[in-house]
């Protein structure tokens, strides 16, 4: 059973409104994820970009190691039936 990340680790924003933005772009966004170079946590388009850096893929396996990013696979499919 996948441990899931704890949620008091993810650092969202919000507007005045309630809205969650994106820490990156700062656009509301009702889908996000957290960035693979930080905390930050970034709206899809945001992480459409972060795929496309050079370190991407070093990222992505260093940040895999200690701690499953379960939640952010759980979040990006819900994005998609709401
Ligand atoms: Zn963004």
């Amino acid at each position: 059973m996948p441990k899931l990340a704890d949620p008091s680790l993810e650092i969202r924003l919000r507007n005045k409104q309630g809205q969650t933005i994106c820490a990156r772009c700062r656009a509301v966004t009702t889908c996000t994820i957290m960035s693979m170079f930080s905390r930050d946590i970034i709206c899809m388009d945001c992480e459409d970009l972060e795929r496309l850096h050079p370190k991407f893929k070093e990222a992505s396996l260093r940040e895999r190691a200690p701690r499953p990013r379960a939640t952010a696979t759980s979040l990006a499919s819900a994005c998609h039936t709401a």
